[in-house]
């Protein structure tokens, strides 16, 4: 196939996937490409802050594992061998006052007598499934049964999503949960034995300086200068004339444009009506995150330990990462302080109220025993993601096919996290790849892996993807 690259290429956003798209075409030698960012940093969801206090936040726990060679390559080039601190995943569940190590189901054994009898009776019971179910919450009776349903899998799910799992499709699911193996289950009671090594992320690394931020603004660092266009914002798109309008008045042609925002704003920004009504059917929670410094040393039930899932009403947050844990240098005194970072869902059938949700995440830190008391609280810190979640609701797919192709034809791609609108490859690795994949397909006709084949990627299709030039590493 005789491949016509775009001359002029405009990139919307300057998170790992508006970085990964231009850190390849700088790479494979192509000239006229831009990067223009609303805000004045790079990194996107993936940044971090350091705030007045002196404690360094990302916006939610984020944790750095990747399914590509060639983002690994990356990474290390990005902050060099010392550049990083690496960990053994320790995650757990809090429920019934205890910890009980994820994967949860692996690991009932912990639970109350009468909890643990509840959900090896619904494992027992599970009927015998012949497809796939379309909707999350059959897929968990039938794959987990009742016990581990109402314990955990449903309260916890709609705690994460801020919807009920009646309402979410199934095709994410992949390497996202843990399944199933009854014997496994039934040894791990009987042996009385915990069992904790499962998926892709049982050891990560992370930033030693700076939080997760560090990687993407170094990035941004190592394009070639005036490339990024920060603090300006697209306002309108004329897609037929093929000209971006942005917040500062000015404007700019294009040939190609790869869109990293919200993929419901994008359709609002052209106007184009079809579009902004396929978009309703794109469904997404926001996230608060709220971030605690506090004074002293963690206690010895949370002083290894990476992130914690909270299935039960005692705490509005589903998770919480022990963050002074992923590198020393995220507080600012170690010896004197440590911190946790919450995340709270939000949507319109989980309204959170702005202006209590940092008293009920203290709270609710304390009714689970992370900390004794809010007088030991340092320093807090609290922010609203109002793009958090990229849903995987019924209806998705079918906007994702009313939209994704005819902004194609209109040389428009929509890429990342809410760009593409995946929860499935919606993570910095997956991003920035498919930054990095969208380029080679502008460029050279190559085929997107990522956004097409998201469980090709995901079971490790992609995994040896190495890189084709030397300039990685400079
Ligand atoms: C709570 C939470 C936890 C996460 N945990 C992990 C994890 O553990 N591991 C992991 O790998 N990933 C994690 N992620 C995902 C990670 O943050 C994303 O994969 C990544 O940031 C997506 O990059 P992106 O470039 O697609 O989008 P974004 O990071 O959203 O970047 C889009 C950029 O576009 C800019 N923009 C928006 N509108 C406009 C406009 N009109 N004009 C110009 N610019 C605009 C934004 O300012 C932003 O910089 C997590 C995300 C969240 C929210």
């Amino acid at each position: 196939m005789a491949v016509h690259p775009p001359k002029r290429i405009l990139i919307i956003g300057a998170g790992p996937t508006g970085l990964g798209a231009a850190w390849r075409l700088h790479e494979l030698g192509h000239e006229d490409w831009h990067v223009v960012e609303a805000t004045g940093e790079a990194g996107g969801l993936a940044g971090s802050v350091t705030d007045a206090g002196g404690y360094t936040w990302d916006h939610g726990g984020h944790v750095q594992f990747s399914h590509y060679e060639y983002f690994d390559r990356m990474m290390d080039s990005l902050l060099g061998e010392d550049g990083w601190i690496r960990h053994e995943r320790e995650s757990w569940v809090w429920i019934a006052g205890r910890f009980v190590p994820y994967p949860f189901q692996n690991n009932i054994r912990r639970l109350p007598r009468e909890a643990l009898w509840e959900c090896v009776e619904g494992l027992l019971q599970r009927p015998e499934v012949r497809e796939r179910p379309r909707d999350f919450e059959t897929f968990i009776l039938h794959y987990f049964g009742e016990g581990l349903a109402k314990h955990f899998m449903t309260p916890y799910n709609f705690k994460v999503w801020a919807y009920p799992p009646r309402e979410l499709a199934t095709d994410w699911v992949g390497e996202r949960v843990a399944p199933v193996d009854l014997a496994r289950v039934l040894r791990n009671i009987i042996l009385e034995r915990d069992d904790v090594s499962w998926g892709p992320n049982a050891t990560f690394r992370f930033p030693l300086h700076g939080g997760t931020g560090a990687i993407w603004r170094e990035l941004g660092r190592r394009l070639p200068p005036g490339r990024i266009h920060f603090h300006t914002r697209l306002t309108a798109l004329d897609t037929e004339r093929r000209v971006a309008h942005f917040s500062d008045g000015s404007d700019r042609p294009y040939d190609a444009l790869v869109s990293t925002i919200p993929l419901d704003m994008l359709a609002e920004i052209t106007g184009v009506e079809s579009w902004r009504a396929a978009a309703q059917g794109l469904v997404h929670s926001a996230t608060h995150v709220v971030g605690v410094g506090v004074k002293g040393t963690p206690g010895p039930h949370i002083s290894t330990k990476c992130w914690m899932y909270f299935p039960e009403a005692n705490c509005p947050f589903y998770r919480v990462t022990v963050f002074s844990n992923y590198s020393p240098n995220n507080v600012p005194d170690i010896a004197r302080c440590w911190s946790l970072m919450a995340e709270v869902s939000e949507s319109p059938v989980k309204p959170v109220d702005p202006g209590r949700v940092l008293d009920d995440v203290l709270q609710g830190m304390v009714n689970t025993r992370l900390i004794d008391s809010v007088d030991l609280v340092d320093n807090v810190y609290v922010r609203r993601l109002p793009y958090g979640y990229p849903t995987p609701s019924l209806g998705r797919d079918a906007a994702l096919e009313a939209l994704l192709p005819a902004l194609e034809a209109k040389g428009i791609h929509s890429r990342g996290r809410f760009g593409a609108w995946k929860y499935e490859v919606s993570n910095q690795d997956h991003g920035f790849m498919q930054g990095v994949e969208c380029a080679e397909h502008l460029l050279l006709g190559a085929e997107e892996e990522t956004i097409h084949r998201p469980d090709f990627v995901n079971q490790g299709g992609a995994r040896m993807r190495s890189i084709d030039s030397a300039a990685v590493g400079t």
